[in-house]
């Protein structure tokens, strides 16, 4: 496993592991470290689905807000190295901030419409932060195919817009959210969490659930939405950023859940801010 800091460094690494085999194809799971099993589910498809794989482990400033997180985001790099080795990972990019952002920088990305919704409207600037720099680790990296978690459903959303609008040529694979045994989604952010707040965490997934059921016999939209928001409101110790009830690609408002759905919340417990999702099926079958 060989760990790049540099963009020259990477795009030699990438250039000699490719030189080997012309037909071998390159899988890139860009993270921000603090890794758990939701990201090792998706080193395990990229692997499954790629001869190599990059993985990016980078706290991207762009995407968190001056009041947010940024600072003291888990930072556990030997840890994830331990665990990038175990799983046989060919490369591991881990550049400082500067060498993604300079600080002469004026370009941006930005996906216009699906941008603004969910955490695009709760965390202005968010999503340009992350189409920024997963768009130059696309550049950069050039891999044949991305690996996502649908855990951040409305991210998935964004990049698949970039990846269209752009003509990026790469397969963009999403995976399913891994949660603990109780339903919790695994989040680096989880660690913020006192004992009493994880407990009081597990009503965000309580209340998808519920919707889940709901909707076997319920099609309105706006009806499952509202049993979202009313689940989520009478939860000890949750505050409600948004819950919704969507379009999967597009994250509009939707009438009825027939054609399929995004049900999506995210809440504060205490001073973190937790977000997951689950898909109503077309045919909205739970
Ligand atoms: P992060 O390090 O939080 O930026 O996440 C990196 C990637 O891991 C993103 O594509 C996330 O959607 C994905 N991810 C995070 N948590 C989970 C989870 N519990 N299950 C599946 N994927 C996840």
């Amino acid at each position: 496993m060989r760990i790049l800091l540099t963009i020259a460094e990477l795009r030699a690494a990438r250039a000699e592991l490719l030189q080997r085999d012309a037909t071998a194809t390159l899988g890139l799971v860009p993270t921000m470290g603090a890794l758990h099993e939701g990201h090792l589910s998706l080193i395990r498809a990229a692997k499954k689905r790629c001869r190599f794989v990059a993985v990016s482990i980078f706290v991207n400033p762009l995407q968190f807000g001056p009041s947010e997180d940024f600072s003291r985001y888990p930072r556990t790099f030997d840890e994830d190295c331990t665990l990038l080795l175990q799983e046989g990972v060919d490369l591991v990019f881990a550049p400082a901030a500067e060498e993604m952002v300079p600080a002469n920088a004026t370009t941006f990305i930005e996906v216009g419409g699906i941008g603004d919704r969910l955490d695009g409207r709760s965390r202005p600037g968010h999503f340009r932060g992350v189409t920024t720099i997963v768009g130059k680790l696309f550049h950069v990296i050039a891999p044949h195919a991305a690996f996502f978690g649908q855990k951040d459903a409305a991210q998935v959303a964004v990049l698949r817009a970039m990846v269209r609008d752009l003509n990026f040529d790469l397969e963009l694979v999403v995976c399913p959210t891994v949660r603990e045994s109780d339903g919790l989604a695994l989040s680096s952010r989880n660690r913020y969490l006192s004992a009493e707040e994880r407990t009081q965490a597990l009503a965000l997934f309580r209340a998808l659930r519920s919707v889940a059921s709901l909707s076997a016999e319920e099609k309105d939209a706006k009806v499952l939405q509202e049993h979202l928001r009313s689940c989520l409101e009478i939860a000890e110790g949750l505050r409600v950023d948004y819950a919704e009830v969507v379009h999967p690609r597009t994250l509009e408002a939707i009438t009825t859940t027939n054609g399929g759905a995004l049900v999506a919340a995210a809440v504060w417990v205490g001073k973190t801010r937790l977000i997951d999702n689950i898909l109503l099926p077309l045919g909205n079958t739970p």
